[in-house]
């Protein structure tokens, strides 16, 4: 009854999502703050005023979306942590938000080298299908986002993991001598999941310089707005560049599921052809509407970055004063162990308190929590329940 290619799926396991009781949620790497009022009001607008645009099919391209996600990167320079914020009311929403020196990218974006699709879990997808074949190692680190392993099952994709070295930072030079052994692509989160570490755009450069020219470089960069370095301006420079980004983190719109490539055109068509071949309308009206909203605010979505990027560094502060071992992250989660506690335990004694934290019993990583970074108050709250504990 059942096909044999099912052997090959390993579903991914997400983040638990509790009905039991009301958690504060530190698990999932949600973003603690609600999207901007701009999309509660568009999105608000349009189910009333245009309701009847549910009734028909949405843009199977998201183009009016591609357009707003394109304004968006140029005028942040594609990262929200650094840029400067102008004007706006307290909350931050419609300031006017600039990027740094640094991180201005030197050309223009343009629609055609946005791919939109149902989250960056499903854009992902499409990526492993279009560019990763059967025949050769897929060449990421040990360890990554989890869900890559997932998608090499389901697409029959063999893997390369290369450990992470002693101090959790990518082994560069391995995964490159691997790549170019076998002709292969390359795959990781920048900053790297679940270890929140950041490689600087000019590490990436060096990396993409000395990979293979003629295959796909991804680049999955769901948390640079928390503090990396985007490198989309390396789009001028490598053709084989993808990069992979998400609504779900600093973008407060999870729910929405919405996730986008950055890629030349060429790449941008082979993406929307397996679109095309699988799901011809990932993105429904709302969402896409409430995407096109989001875009607009980039400066309130900079203002929540830096609120949890602030936190971030006084808990991170907080745990080292009671002796744990706290990865320098660039995301909106810390990974953290101590000598003498156990991860799993801890984890559940907090979920008792009230608090969901994650616990993988990966091993090799099963000594650490994973905690993302919520508002003020919850990290007060946390750290009220780690102190009694
Ligand atoms: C959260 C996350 C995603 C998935 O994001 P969605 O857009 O919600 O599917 C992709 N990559 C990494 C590294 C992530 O942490």
């Amino acid at each position: 009854m059942i096909a044999s290619r099912m052997k090959n799926l390993h579903p991914y396991v997400p983040g638990e999502q509790p009905k039991d009781r009301d958690y504060i949620k530190l698990n999932a790497n949600e973003n603690p703050y609600p999207p901007s009022p701009l999309v509660s009001k568009t999105v608000a607008k349009a189910a009333k005023k245009y309701a009847a645009k549910m009734a028909l099919y949405p843009d199977p391209d998201s183009n009016e979306l591609k357009a707003a996600i394109a304004d968006m990167l140029n005028k942040t320079g594609g990262v929200l942590c650094r840029t400067e914020l102008k004007g706006g009311k307290k909350s931050g929403s419609g300031a006017a938000c600039t990027p740094s020196a640094t991180d201005k990218i030197p050309f223009s974006v343009t629609p055609d080298m946005i791919y939109c699709g149902n989250g960056s879990d499903e854009v992902l997808s499409f990526v492993f299908y279009a560019f990763f074949d059967g025949d050769r190692p897929l060449v990421l680190p040990n360890f990554t986002y989890s869900f890559y392993p997932v998608y090499a099952g389901f697409y029959n994709v063999p893997l390369d993991q290369v450990p992470l070295k002693a101090d959790w930072t990518l082994d560069k030079e391995k995964m490159l001598s691997d790549a170019n052994a076998h002709d292969t692509s390359i795959i990781f989160a920048n900053p790297n999941a679940p270890t929140g570490i950041a490689l600087s755009r000019d590490e990436v450069r060096k990396m993409i310089q000395a990979a293979p020219k003629d295959r796909v470089f991804v680049v999955d960069e769901a948390y640079v707005d928390f503090g990396g370095e985007s490198c989309i301006p390396l789009l001028a420079e490598f053709s084989n560049l993808v990069i992979v980004r998400t609504f779900s983190k600093s973008l407060c719109g999870a729910g929405m599921r919405l996730g986008y490539v950055v890629a030349s055109p060429e790449l941008v068509n082979h993406i929307t052809t397996v679109k095309n071949s699988l799901n011809h309308f990932p993105i429904d009206f709302l969402s896409q509407q409430g995407g096109i909203a989001a875009c607009k605010d980039a400066g309130y979505y900079a203002h929540c970055a830096k609120l949890v990027a602030v936190e971030r560094d006084r808990f991170c502060d907080f745990l080292r004063e009671r002796g744990w071992f706290v990865i320098p992250s660039q995301t909106n989660f810390i990974f953290v162990k101590k000598d003498g506690v156990r991860a799993e335990e801890t984890y559940r004694k907090i979920k008792q308190a009230g608090i969901l934290v994650r616990h993988f019993s990966t091993p090799g990583i099963e000594e650490f929590l994973r905690i993302t970074i919520g508002t003020h108050e919850q990290m007060n709250e946390l750290k009220r329940v780690m102190d009694n504990l």
